[in-house]
């Protein structure tokens, strides 16, 4: 059970907040997923979009992004204060998205690099898994930390191809299993997980867990919560 954005939604809180987070700690999921993006003085951020309220990340300096709230009233948080916010507790997964930079693909794995380096500056390796949906940012990842749990979200490789370059799974769209149902049996059989996204409804929820995938990413965690405890 990873918490799509953290816990936000059954809880009318802003997504990637740190309420948000919290709250997935405290339904007690597997993991909580979220999306950083980098200042232009290089600082990682929490948010979904590359702009916020119109104003570019990456072409803004931290500072500048400081004077931001997010719709709950939270400053927007810098990768740092999320993941120390995250270390207080030790039952839920770090799940972090390392985006795509809109200035192309040298800024997209200077985002790769800084985030390594924070996640080991706070001794937060045990917390931390990675995703994204740009290749070399994963394999950015695995080569500075061969130790780090990455896996794969844009859903056009198989798992054979994951395997071999070392990843620890497979983060695909629900959509992708339909197409490839086999995956979920070959990613077993390669030692690789299966995560799906972003599934909300009950009885999609419901046909994954018969399918033995490994984590599903919901905005519905309570839902997802409540099936598995019957
Ligand atoms: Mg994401």
């Amino acid at each position: 059970m990873i918490a799509h954005r953290g816990a936000w939604k059954n809880a009318t809180t802003t997504e990637n907040s740190l309420f948000a987070l919290n709250n997935a700690f405290r339904l007690g999921c597997e993991g909580s997923e979220f999306d950083v993006h980098m200042s232009a003085d290089s600082v990682p951020v929490i948010h979904h979009d590359p702009l916020i309220r119109g104003t570019s990340i990456a072409k803004s300096k931290a500072s500048d992004l400081q004077g931001i709230k997010l719709d709950n009233g939270e400053t927007l948080p810098t990768l740092e204060a999320y993941l120390k916010a995250g270390m207080i507790q030790n039952r839920t997964k770090l799940i972090l998205e390392i985006k795509p930079s809109e200035l192309g693909k040298e800024s997209s794995i200077g985002l790769a690099q800084k985030v390594v380096t924070i996640v080991e500056k706070l001794k937060g390796q045990a917390w931390v898994d990675y995703i994204s949906f740009d290749y070399d940012i994963c394999k950015e990842v695995i080569v500075l930390a061969p130790y780090a749990k990455v896996s794969y979200l844009n859903g056009d490789k198989s798992p054979a191809e994951l395997a071999a370059d070392k990843f620890f799974g497979l983060d695909y769209h629900f959509s992708v299993f339909k197409k490839h149902p086999e995956w979920i049996k070959d990613a077993h059989d390669q030692k690789l997980t299966v995560n799906v996204w972003t599934v909300n409804d009950r009885s999609g929820l419901e046909d994954l867990l018969k399918q033995n995938v490994d984590f599903i990413t919901t905005n519905e965690p309570e839902l997802l919560l409540s099936i598995i405890k019957f």
